[in-house]
């Protein structure tokens, strides 16, 4: 408890506005703070404490308790990924609503996504060590989004030296990086997510293709196939394993969310590009969902994006304006996660895509 608590301080100390509420939930810490505005002089010891509790953080990544994460599911031999919860980002879920994967090489294990603070990328870690007594050596993310990204200064801090990330998503994390944290601060707690740090300075960028050499004879192909979901995307292929991280180019099951950056006719032809490319019988790890296989992804993802421009485009063509888009039937979606908090903004945004509307700008 008092650990945590201490956690809280620097979170509070270093905020530019301290988090009142966060405080008083806290009976050590609204001690602690009591005592200090009767003892004056407890400032100076009070700010050397946080001093050396920031200064520690910053070796070892994220001090605190280990977060109960999901166990993780095996795809095959020596790959692993946590599924996150299939709703948006919540306290409950610590930030973690995509996936977290693993697969061991060689000469040591490459991470797919940062996850989405410093906690959860250290917690993820603790469960990988529980697998293999081999080092974390390379780590890709998905995006430039919070949950992909926030949690990359914990594997800096503990040394991971191989970064990987498409250049335009690593140009709009490092552009975006403050309204990022914020907002993912806000939504899933300062505690967790205070000690994130913009490290896109460590990334090593790629525009089309990257092949990383991970030893024992094997490769990872890090590749993108243009805008969609994000204007830029990470996925990655592992011949030998036949394995493919798409990244938030394709959604298993759950509902698909839309962003003002998000471009769905663009989304298309990449999902169609990607498709292309890969052996039709690969192994998927998707963005958001279990792991599973080319056919359901295609279903569930660009099945969803052609059904939904179908429609629009036909109410446009009967003179349909934005608040008619909320007529579309998309009941053969709504066994689907979130259907009920995205599936009318969906329509609305193509409707926006297709006729030239404001989507609005956001990080996020
Ligand atoms: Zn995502």
């Amino acid at each position: 408890m008092r650990f945590v608590s201490s956690i809280l301080l620097t979170a509070l100390f270093s905020s530019a506005h301290l988090n009142v509420q966060a405080a008083s939930q806290d009976p050590y810490f609204k001690g602690f703070a009591n005592y200090a505005k009767e003892n004056g002089a407890l400032s100076p010891s009070v700010e050397k404490y946080l001093k050396e509790l920031t200064e520690t953080e910053r070796k070892v990544g994220y001090i605190g308790p280990v977060l109960d994460l999901p166990k993780p599911q095996k795809v095959m031999e020596g790959v692993y990924t946590v599924v996150g919860s299939l709703i948006w980002h919540t306290p409950e879920n610590y930030g973690l609503n995509n996936n977290l994967s693993w697969v061991e090489f060689a000469d040591g294990v490459f991470v797919f996504n940062a996850g989405p603070n410093p906690a959860v990328a250290y917690s993820f870690h603790q469960i990988i060590k529980q697998h293999t007594d081999k080092p974390v050596k390379w780590v890709a993310v998905e995006n430039s989004q919070g949950h992909a990204y926030l949690g990359a200064s914990y594997w800096v801090d503990i040394g991971v030296k191989n970064f990987y990330s498409q250049s335009r998503a690593n140009q709009d994390f490092n552009n975006g990086f403050e309204q990022i944290k914020a907002s993912w601060s806000r939504r899933v707690g300062e505690n967790l997510t205070h000690s994130a740090r913009n490290v896109s300075d460590k990334f090593t960028e790629f525009d089309d293709k990257l092949v990383i050499d991970v030893g024992g004879g094997e490769t990872i192909e890090l590749l993108t196939f243009g805008p969609g979901h994000t204007p830029g995307s990470t996925l990655a292929y592992i011949p030998s394993r036949n394995l493919l991280f798409t990244g938030d180019v394709a959604y298993n099951h759950r509902s698909l969310a839309f962003f003002p950056y998000t471009h769905t006719g663009h989304w298309i032809d990449t999902f169609k590009a990607m498709k292309a490319a890969m052996p039709i019988d690969v192994f998927v790890i998707p963005g958001h969902g279990a792991p599973t296989d080319m056919a359901k992804i295609t279903e569930d993802t660009l099945g969803y994006l052609e059904y939904l421009h179908r429609a629009v485009k036909e109410k446009i063509a009967q003179g349909g304006k934005e608040p008619d888009m909320g007529s579309i039937d998309q009941s053969a979606y709504k066994h689907r996660p979130v259907f009920e908090q995205t599936h009318q903004q969906n329509a609305v945004h193509i409707y926006k895509e297709l006729t030239g509307g404001d989507l609005g700008e956001s990080f996020e």
